[in-house]
């Protein structure tokens, strides 16, 4: 029988998985992969390492996981280690494999290596299908051309409620048919440069990068504990983790769908309750989506001049600067918190990541980019779209008119940590 490779990319799960359907819909065997690129242990250019300890973690968690989902359906996974295109196509042509599936990647280097895979495939007539699936809402479902994205959100999440529809989960999958092979070793922990991740107990939430744990967060945050029902009112809160719903870190590894959320928001309208929080939930993940959409039409808006480390942190004394930022040593107590509930966890509010994100731009005043690469680093929920838009934003170097985005940290830590409990928690 005819067989075709899925690679796992960022589309970490078996449900809702639009690319292992169009696979399985082939009617071939079907191989599935994770395609390890070993330059993912390398530093960025400000020597940080492009995957922290707590990423790393959650991905090869996620790889046991989904290993484990596959097997359940009668299938297996291998990790495909490539340094180089070459590599992948020499093996698809030893292996007489005829179509390759894999998602579309935002991400400019992914893009990238997907066109010039997809070229020398082609050269040994095999074809690659690369297929979106990374927003709730398709990017052909969009009322306009992603070159003609609103610049503002509310533009485009108004256009976007009103024009596009928002498709249903794919059924569940009962069965993959895969050939027999000897599935290769795991990645672990390890082969990204790390030995033992520890995180501390003071953590919002324990991130386990499973699929199960992922849909069971699903389950606790929306029908156990009804948390869904006051997210509007708590979503700025800083400890524990049912202030907000904590998916991102499976959201970015797509561990779970965004298409899964939304219908699981839609259900509990019905059967629970439908209020403005419960369409909150909806309206953040719109924001996930609008930056994925930024990020594709301008990918290389902040990358073109990257910089070096001497070009960022000039003196000495910005360098100290940003030593103490980092590890929460400012003598700013609020600021201090949140800076090491990352150092710690590898998680931050949002309320927490703008009071950094305006202290280290206004107060401090370095230059963002730095930021954004140190929360590259640590951050378990890191995606490249979310981070340094959210950032740019920050730093009101993006074109947004909502013009005043320096926060007062005197006011903020009264607004949202009146009793101090918060700062308590981290810095004692
Ligand atoms: C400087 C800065 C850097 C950030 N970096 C990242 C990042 O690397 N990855 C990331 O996922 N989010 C990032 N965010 C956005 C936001 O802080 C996190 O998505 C959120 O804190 C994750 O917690 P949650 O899942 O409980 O969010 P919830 O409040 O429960 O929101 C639900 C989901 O909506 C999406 N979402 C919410 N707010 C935003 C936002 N502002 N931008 C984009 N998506 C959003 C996320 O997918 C999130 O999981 C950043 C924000 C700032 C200010």
């Amino acid at each position: 029988m005819e067989k075709v490779w899925v690679f796992f990319t960022e589309n970490l799960r078996v449900r809702d998985n639009t690319v292992l359907d169009a696979a399985i819909k082939s009617g071939w065997a079907i191989i599935p992969f994770y395609l390890f690129d070993i330059s993912l242990k390398t530093s960025t250019e400000l020597r940080m390492r492009k995957v922290g300890p707590y990423r790393a973690k959650f991905l090869c968690e996620s790889l046991v996981n989904l290993r484990k989902n596959l097997e359940s359906l009668w299938s297996h996974l291998s990790i495909l280690r490539w340094n180089s295109i070459d590599t992948i196509v020499d093996f698809a042509t030893k292996n007489y494999i005829k179509k390759v599936y894999i998602q579309e990647s935002v991400w400019v280097y992914e893009r990238e290596m997907m066109e010039s895979l997809r070229e020398k495939l082609e050269e040994k007539n095999i074809k690659l299908y690369i297929i979106w699936d990374s927003t709730l809402v398709h990017k052909d479902d969009l009322p306009f051309a992603v070159s003609e994205l609103p610049k503002v959100y509310t533009h485009f999440r108004k256009a976007v409620e009103k024009q596009s529809e928002i498709v249903d989960p794919l059924s569940e999958i009962t069965e993959i048919k895969s050939p027999e092979i000897e599935p290769t070793d795991m990645l672990t922990i390890q082969d990204l440069w790390y030995d033992k991740v520890e995180i501390d107990a003071r953590r919002a939430i324990e991130f386990i990068g499973w699929e199960d744990a992922g849909l069971e967060r699903i389950k606790n945050y929306l029908w156990d504990t009804e948390n869904l029902s006051s997210y509007k009112e708590t979503r700025n809160w800083l400890i524990w983790a049912d202030y907000s719903s904590k998916l991102s870190a499976w959201l970015n590894l797509w561990c779970i769908s965004s298409r899964y959320v939304y219908s699981e928001v839609k259900r509990y309208e019905k059967q629970i309750k439908k209020n403005s929080s419960t369409y909150w939930l909806i309206f953040e993940i719109l924001w996930r989506d609008f930056f994925q959409f930024v990020f594709l039409q301008d990918p290389m808006k902040f990358f073109h001049n990257y910089p070096t480390l001497d070009d960022v942190l000039k003196s000495e004394t910005d360098k100290r600067k940003f030593e103490k930022w980092k590890s929460g040593n400012l003598k700013v107590p609020f600021v201090d918190a949140n800076m090491k509930e990352l150092k710690f966890t590898g998680f931050m509010s949002n309320r927490g990541r703008q009071n950094v994100a305006s202290y280290l731009v206004n107060d401090l005043k370095l230059d963002w980019r730095l930021g954004a690469m140190y929360f590259e680093s640590m951050l378990v929920d890191y995606d490249v779209a979310a981070n340094w838009w959210n950032w740019a934003y920050q730093a009101w170097v993006w074109n947004d008119p909502r013009d005043n985005r320096y926060f007062l940290i005197e006011k903020q830590q009264k607004m949202y940590d009146p009793d101090g409990e918060y700062r308590k928690l981290w810095n004692t």
